[in-house]
C-alpha cells in the first residue's frame, strides 16, 4: 500500500510534487522549478533544493523536510555531475544570456514500470533513474526507456487523473497511456535480451560510480569512480565529434565514429542507424534514450577490454572495440584528449596507446603491401 503523501523510495521530488499538487491537498500548490541561489548558481528541486522550497513543501504537506532532503539526487549520487543527469534544458552559467530557458529534465520511462503499476492500481511516478544519462534501459525490468508516445511520436506527456483508476502517465498530443510498450521493442525483445543484460551491467557500473562507490577492480583495473566518468563522458564526446576541417551544410554531419559501433539490439527497430554529429562536452546530457544506449554501449566495449563484451554487443566477428574506435578516430582529436584532461586511469590510458601502436603498425603493412604491389606491376610490364 502507497503512503499517500511521502515520495516513493525512488521518486523524483518533483514527481512527487506534482502527484500532491493533483491531490485534494495541493491544489494551491506552484509547480516546483529551478532557481537561481544567492551566488547565481541553478537550484533544481530535484538535485540540491532550496532549504526554503524544502520547508515550504513540507509544511504544506506535512511531511518532514529531512526526508524530503534525503529524496534529493545530490544526496542519493553523490558524485553525480550535472551532465550526467539528462536535460530538456541545459543549465547555463550565471554569465549566459538571461535568454536562456530555466534549466529542466528531460524525461524517459518504462512501459513496464507503468503498466505494472497501473496493473496493481498504483498512481504512476517518475523513477530517478529515468533521468540519469548513465542509463538508457530500466533495471527493474531490464527494458529499453523510451522519451516519446509510441502512438503519435510526440515527446509532451502529462500526468492525468482518470474517472476510474490511479493517477496515469498520457501523451500530451494523443492522451494515449505510455503503459503500452512499443511494437519493435517487443518484436526484438527475444533476441536482444542478452545483449540488453550485457548493456545493463555496465549502467550499473556507473550508477555506482556516481554513488561514489569504486568500479568492479576486475573489470576496470585501478579506475577510480570518477575516473570511469570521466573517461565515459570523454569517449562519448569524441564518438560524436564531427571530424576537424568537416565542412558540412548546418555543421552536422554522420562521419563519426559512433556510426562504426551498430548494434541492432541496441536500436530495435531502426537497423543500421547512423547518428548526426554532436559536437558537446557530454552528449549523454541531452541525447535521447536511443542515442544513450548506443553512446553507453559503445563506451563498454572501448573501456572493458574483455573481448567478450565487444562480442556480445557487436557480433562474434568485431574487432576489438577499442582497435574500432582508435581506427576511426581523427589522429589530433584523440590525442589532444588524454594530454588535455589527463584524468584517465593508467590502465586505460596504456590501453589506448597499444591501440594506437596496432594502428600505426597495420598502416605501415598496409604502405608496405602496396608498394610491394606496385613494384610487382611494375616488373610485369617490362
Ligand atoms: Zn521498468
Ligand atoms: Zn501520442
Amino acid at each position: 500500500m502507497i503512503a499517500p503523501n511521502v515520495p516513493l523510495a525512488d521518486e523524483l521530488l518533483t514527481s512527487w510534487h506534482a502527484r500532491q499538487r493533483r491531490s485534494r491537498r495541493g491544489r494551491t500548490l506552484s509547480k516546483p522549478k529551478a532557481v537561481r541561489d544567492r551566488k547565481g548558481n541553478w537550484r533544481h528541486p530535484d538535485i540540491r533544493p532550496m532549504q526554503a522550497w524544502l520547508k515550504a513543501a513540507a509544511d504544506r504537506l506535512d511531511v518532514s523536510a529531512i526526508r524530503l532532503a534525503e529524496q534529493s539526487l545530490a544526496r542519493r549520487y553523490p558524485a553525480l555531475a550535472l551532465d550526467f543527469l539528462v536535460w530538456e534544458h541545459l543549465p547555463r552559467p550565471v554569465d549566459y544570456p538571461e535568454v536562456s530557458a530555466v534549466p529542466r529534465l528531460g524525461i524517459s520511462w518504462c512501459s513496464r514500470c507503468l503498466a505494472e503499476g497501473f496493473a496493481n492500481d498504483e498512481p504512476a511516478y517518475v523513477r530517478q533513474q529515468w533521468v540519469l544519462a548513465a542509463s538508457g534501459f530500466c533495471h527493474r525490468h531490464r527494458w529499453p526507456l523510451e522519451d516519446r508516445c509510441n502512438a503519435c511520436g510526440s515527446l509532451n506527456w502529462r500526468f492525468a487523473t482518470p474517472a476510474r483508476g490511479p493517477l496515469r502517465m498520457i501523451c500530451g498530443a494523443c492522451w494515449r497511456p505510455l503503459e503500452r510498450a512499443s511494437v519493435s521493442t517487443l518484436d526484438a525483445e527475444k533476441a536482444a535480451r542478452a545483449c540488453w543484460d550485457h548493456a545493463i551491467t555496465f549502467e550499473l557500473q556507473l550508477m555506482g560510480a556516481m554513488a561514489g562507490k569504486t568500479p568492479d577492480q576486475f573489470r576496470f583495473n585501478f579506475t577510480s569512480a570518477s575516473q570511469l566518468l570521466d573517461q565515459v563522458r570523454d569517449i562519448c564526446s569524441l564518438l560524436t565529434r564531427s571530424p576537424p576541417g568537416h565542412d558540412h551544410w548546418g555543421g552536422r554531419t554522420r562521419a563519426i565514429a559512433l556510426n562504426d559501433f551498430a548494434c541492432d539490439a541496441i536500436t530495435p527497430g531502426m537497423r543500421d542507424y547512423r547518428f548526426l554529429s554532436y559536437d558537446e562536452p557530454n552528449p549523454l546530457a541531452t541525447a535521447t534514450p536511443l542515442l544513450r544506449r548506443c553512446l553507453l554501449a559503445a563506451a563498454h566495449a572501448i573501456i572493458d577490454s574483455d573481448p567478450g563484451t565487444t562480442t556480445a554487443l557487436f557480433g562474434p566477428d568485431a574487432p576489438p572495440a577499442i582497435d574500432t574506435f582508435v581506427a576511426g578516430m581523427n589522429r589530433e582529436l584523440l590525442d589532444s584528449y588524454p594530454a588535455a584532461t589527463g584524468h584517465w586511469s593508467p590502465t586505460f590510458t596504456r590501453q589506448i596507446e597499444a591501440a594506437k601502436q596496432r594502428r600505426r603498425r597495420r598502416s605501415t603493412l598496409a604502405k608496405f603491401k602496396l608498394r610491394r604491389f606496385a613494384g610487382n606491376t611494375a616488373f610485369a610490364e617490362v
